[in-house]
């Protein structure tokens, strides 16, 4: 059995240890040792990481009532020992802000919080319960409040009888001792996760998101460190747009909304445009069999000119692209039925495509000049 030192004491940054047992696994070498200050995954929260006598701690696993460590090489005898501290304080502050702001939502809506996890970038709680919008600001804004009181967070193991006369939120049934997590007037939760001392530690409680999820919501949370690091990033963006738009970074959204509008605009006009321009390429064609070339490679365009010239010949025709791209192409016919003509440019130019009587689309793997010479060869016959 491991002596658990991050339950005397979390702030435990180095130590020294007598290596137990060190033995090749999956991941790496799995290292036992009469005590440790590591963490182990459990809770939510994820494995401490750091070094062990000079060799890097990959995970930490938790095994029967051993704290195992995922090592990268062998390590023997008295080692020193160095938490990765940063990361695991971001974890404290994560963990310790899941409990303030699901106690005020449990207080508040009476739902429980039936998952919790620590990510890469931010921290996912989820309750069996529709939390509204309302009541997530207000958590969100009592939260806060209890971060600027500085109130100090417990842990108390209390005995049977003790803990029968305690409300707790707890997410399982548990058997032996049982370790409680205590704010005063803002949570008690059983947890044997790692927490800061004082609650001005976390520095700040921001939900970022939150969406339907089974019979209730998922919540999206930044909290301490990784809420700064957050908002340096969101920061940045805001500033980069702000000065891409040429608004105040408060009215970046309104300006999103304007440069929208304004190209939704152009697109019509552009479209209007297109279908004038192409009219006027399309007035020379007539008779039984018409085609362009065009060099834009644009399927949209091909149909949208092929259209227009239909309405002049008894079957036309439109090639976009060039010898290196290949080409789009569309045919189209008022009364004949192109399907014949697709097959025909397919099995002749490389091509693949199909579509109505009325209208096929496709492309062609292939030279201008086969194209063209194909196009001359088509007769079009009734039957
Ligand atoms: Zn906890």
């Amino acid at each position: 059995m491991t002596q658990k030192l991050y339950y005397d004491d979390q702030y435990i940054k180095v130590f020294s240890a007598t290596v137990l047992s060190c033995e090749k696994g999956e991941r790496g070498f799995e290292v036992i040792l009469d005590k440790t200050a590591f963490f182990p995954e459990g809770g939510g929260q994820p494995g401490d990481t750091g070094f062990i006598g000079g060799v890097e701690v990959i995970d930490t696993v938790e095994r029967g009532e051993d704290v195992v460590h995922i090592c990268a090489d062998e390590v023997s005898g008295e080692v020193e020992c160095q938490l990765d501290f940063d990361k695991r304080f971001a974890n404290m502050q994560q963990h310790t802000g899941e409990h303030i702001i699901s106690g005020y939502i449990h207080a508040m809506t009476g739902f429980d919080n039936v998952g919790f996890h620590m990510g890469e970038h931010a921290v996912t709680v989820d309750f069996n319960g529709v939390v509204t919008r309302e009541q997530l600001d207000e958590a969100e804004r009592l939260s806060n409040e209890a971060i600027y009181k500085n109130l100090p967070v417990k842990a108390l193991y209390p005995t049977d009888e003790e803990l029968e006369n305690y409300d707790y939120r707890s997410k399982k049934e548990i058997k032996g001792q049982v370790r409680l997590t205590s704010i005063e007037g803002v949570d008690l939760c059983a947890c044997c996760g790692t927490h800061v001392a004082f609650t001005g530690e976390i520095g700040i409680i921001k939900v970022v998101s939150v969406m339907n999820y089974k019979k209730g919501v998922r919540i999206t949370l930044q909290i301490g460190r990784k809420a700064f690091e957050d908002y340096c990033e969101k920061n940045k963006n805001a500033l980069k747009i702000s000065a891409a738009l040429k608004a105040k970074p408060e009215e970046i959204a309104d300006a999103v909304e304007r440069v929208q509008a304004q190209m939704q605009e152009m697109r019509f006009r552009y479209t209007q445009l297109k279908k004038n321009y192409f009219e006027l390429y399309a007035q020379d064609c007539d008779g039984d069999k018409c085609c362009l070339f065009d060099d834009s490679g644009n399927a949209e365009d091909a149909r949208l000119l092929c259209d227009i010239l239909a309405q002049k010949a008894f079957v036309a025709a439109v090639f976009s692209g060039n010898d290196e791209i290949g080409y789009k192409y569309a045919v189209a016919s008022r009364t004949y039925d192109v399907r014949k003509i697709a097959k025909e440019l397919n099995s002749f130019c490389a091509g693949r495509g199909g579509g109505t009587a009325q209208m096929v689309q496709g492309s062609l793997a292939t030279y201008r000049d086969m194209i063209e010479s194909c196009w001359r060869e088509i007769e079009l016959n009734d039957d």
